[in-house]
């Protein structure tokens, strides 16, 4: 359906471990009209990623000023680093019509729901604490003290999950990505994405 409207924003959280950026990499990669706003850190590139591809990597000074000058729709310092998303990338895709995914931590899924509450906040979960811990323990681009952290951290933000519109657990690859594409579709058929079409066909009536 075409709409002469912004795209809708996607707020995509979970623990980590939970599959959340392999499920984002799948909507992305069979849905062309969604993007995922490619966010700034200070933390170092893990090995195979790329500057401007996975994130906008910058030095803690740079990452302050950005701050400074107002830059971020939402910052957070998640373990020890600073993570944030500009306003001007979000904007850029939501003005060209695609649906934009933030995928975000807590801090600051919390943060954007208060700057844009027509936006839409979903949270992955894993099927159990169990099945999170030994996601976590098979990565090996993470030392132990990271994962043992990633796992104390991990109760903390699911108790997030009330605050989220939507919940969608993450048992089974296929079915929790076609829950996610529910989500987003459904959002493009709200009455405020159908405004300029509905408007546009009374016009022309
Ligand atoms: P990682 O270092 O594993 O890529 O990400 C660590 C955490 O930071 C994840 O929960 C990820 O979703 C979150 N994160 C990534 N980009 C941003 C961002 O721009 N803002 C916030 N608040 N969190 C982010």
């Amino acid at each position: 359906m075409q709409h002469n409207k912004n795209g809708n924003i996607f707020i995509i959280s979970a623990a980590s471990g939970t599959g959340k950026t392999t499920l984002v990499s799948r909507l992305l990669k069979n849905n062309s009209d969604l993007r995922v706003s490619i966010s700034h850190t200070t933390r170092q590139p893990r090995e195979g990623e790329q500057h401007g591809v996975h994130y906008h990597f910058v030095p803690k000074e740079e990452f302050e000023s950005l701050i400074a000058q107002k830059a971020f729709l939402e910052h957070a310092n998640v373990f020890g680093n600073y993570y944030g998303t500009s306003i001007a990338a979000v904007n850029q895709l939501s003005e060209q019509g695609f649906d934009v995914i933030l995928e975000i931590d807590v801090q600051g899924a919390e943060q954007v729901r208060r700057a844009l509450p027509e936006s839409v906040s979903i949270f992955i979960l894993p099927p159990s604490f169990d099945i999170l811990a030994g996601r976590l323990k098979s990565r090996a681009s993470d030392s132990e003290e990271v994962i043992a952290t990633r796992l104390a951290e991990a109760r903390h933000e699911i108790e997030q999950a009330f605050d989220f519109d939507y919940i969608v657990v993450n048992e089974d690859l296929d079915a929790a990505e076609a829950d996610l594409l529910h989500i987003i579709k459904s959002g493009r058929l709200k009455k405020s994405a159908q405004q300029g079409f509905l408007t546009n066909l009374l016009e022309n009536s």
